[in-house]
C-alpha cells in the first residue's frame, strides 16, 4: 500500500436507532499516517461511528471500509488491521499485567513463540516496564489505559481507533496517555475521539467535528479556526447614566443596548453574557476579519452610554467547535455527561 493510501473510508454511513439518526450520512476518508481527532459533544455519534468501523455494530445504510475491506463483508480482515481502545479498556482486574497481555496476544492468535517478543514491544511503546509485576487492580486509571493501549497494539495493527481514551483520567494522566498516543501516531493511522480540544491540538494534524450525526467541519485545527474567519468581541455597555437609562428600568435599557449592538455589524450573532447589575455584557461574533471596535465606540458616544469593556479576539478552535455544535441540542441519551457544549451553553441566545 502506498503512503497516502486511504485507510478508513465511509460513504453516506448511517445508523438509525428507532426514530433517531445516531449517524447521519457521514462520508470521510482517513489516509495512512494521519492522526485525526474525532470531535463532538456527547451524543454526536462518535462512538457509534467507531463501533461500526471496528465491526461491533453494523450500519443501517451506507458503507465503511478499512484498508479497503468492507466492515460488513470482511470483518475478520478489518479487525486484523485495527487496534481498538474504548473509554474504559475492558481489563480483568485480577489478572497480572503480563498475564493480561499474554491473554490479549492469544486472542489475537499470535503464535506462542512470538508472544514474548510482541509483549516486550508493546511494554516498551506504552511505558509499562515499572508495573509488570502488578495486577491490574493495583494500577492507576492512567496506567490501566496504557495497558489497554498495549492490548490494542499487540498484533501490530496499522490503524488505531481510540474512543475517548482519556475521558476518565485526571489531567496529568491524560497528558501522559496523549503523549504515548502522539508517539504511536508517528508510525500509524489513528482516529481519536475526544471532547478535549487541547488534546486535539496537541496530537492531531486534522480534526473532524461531528454534531447530531453529521460532519460539520473537517481540516487542520489551525486552518479551521482561520477558515471560520470570525472575530469575537466582548462589549460591555452601561446605559444607566444616560437620559434614557434614567427614565427607564434596567431591563428595558438592557434590551435597548442589545438591539443597538445587534445593529452595529450586520449578520453578526449576539449573545448576552453573565453581567453585573449595571453593565450589559454582550458577545458579538462577526464574520470576516474587519475591525469593528471604532463602531462600538461610536455607538457608545452617540447614545451617551459608558463603554465599560471592549475586547476583540480572533476566533480559536474552541469557538469554532462551539459555533458548530452548541445551541441546537435536542435531549440526547448521554446528556448527563459534561461537555464543552454544556459549559458554553450558559450564555443565552438573544
Ligand atoms: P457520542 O459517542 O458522540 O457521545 P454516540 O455515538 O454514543 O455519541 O450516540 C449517538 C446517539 O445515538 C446517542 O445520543 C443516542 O441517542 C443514540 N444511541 C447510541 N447508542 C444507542 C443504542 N444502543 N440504542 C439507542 N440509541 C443509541
Amino acid at each position: 500500500m502506498a503512503n497516502n493510501d486511504v485507510m478508513i473510508e465511509t460513504r453516506e454511513l448511517t445508523k438509525i436507532y428507532g426514530a433517531q439518526r445516531a449517524v447521519d450520512r457521514i462520508s470521510f476518508e482517513i489516509r495512512r499516517g494521519e492522526v485525526v481527532g474525532f470531535l463532538g459533544p456527547n451524543g454526536a455519534g462518535k462512538s457509534t461511528t467507531m463501533k461500526i468501523l471496528t465491526c461491533f455494530i453494523s450500519p443501517t445504510e451506507g458503507t465503511a471500509k478499512v484498508g479497503g475491506w468492507d466492515v460488513f463483508d470482511d470483518p475478520l480482515a478489518v479487525r486484523s488491521l485495527i487496534g481498538y481502545l474504548p473509554q474504559r479498556a475492558s481489563l480483568y482486574p485480577e489478572m497480572g499485567v503480563v498475564e493480561y497481555l499474554e491473554f490479549a496476544a492469544e486472542l489475537r492468535a499470535i503464535a506462542s513463540d512470538k508472544r514474548r517478543a510482541k509483549i516486550k514491544e508493546v511494554v516498551e511503546i506504552c511505558g509499562l516496564k515499572d508495573v509488570l509485576a502488578k495486577t491490574i487492580n493495583e494500577l492507576s486509571y492512567g496506567y490501566r489505559q496504557r495497558v489497554g493501549l498495549a492490548q490494542a497494539l499487540i498484533h501490530d495493527p496499522p490503524i488505531l481507533i481510540l474512543d475517548e481514551p482519556t475521558a476518565d483520567l485526571d489531567p496529568n494522566e491524560s497528558a501522559e496517555v496523549i503523549s504515548y498516543i502522539k508517539e504511536i501516531g508517528r508510525t500509524r493511522t489513528i482516529m481519536l475521539s475526544t471532547h478535549d480540544l487541547a488534546e486535539v491540538k496537541e496530537a492531531c494534524q486534522r480534526v473532524l467535528i461531528v454534531n447530531r450525526g453529521k460532519i460539520v467541519a473537517d481540516g487542520a485545527p489551525d486552518e479551521l479556526a482561520t477558515k471560520s474567519g470570525s472575530v469575537r468581541y466582548v462589549v460591555a455597555l452601561d446605559a444607566s447614566e444616560s437620559e434614557a437609562g434614567a427614565a427607564k428600568r434596567n431591563a428595558a435599557t438592557s434590551q435597548e443596548v442589545i438591539d443597538a449592538v445587534k445593529g452595529v455589524v450586520s449578520g453578526s450573532s449576539v449573545k448576552v453574557l453573565p453581567n453585573d447589575d449595571r453593565a450589559t455584557v454582550l458577545e458579538v461574533v462577526a464574520k470576516g476579519s474587519n475591525d469593528h471596535r471604532r463602531e462600538f465606540f461610536r455607538l457608545a458616544v452617540e447614545k451617551k452610554w459608558d463603554l465599560v469593556e471592549l475586547r476583540r479576539e480572533t476566533v480559536q478552535l474552541e469557538e469554532v467547535f462551539r459555533q458548530l455544535t452548541v445551541g441546537d441540542g435536542a435531549p440526547r441519551r448521554n446528556a448527563a455527561k459534561k461537555t464543552e457544549g454544556d459549559v458554553k451553553e450558559q450564555a443565552s441566545d438573544v
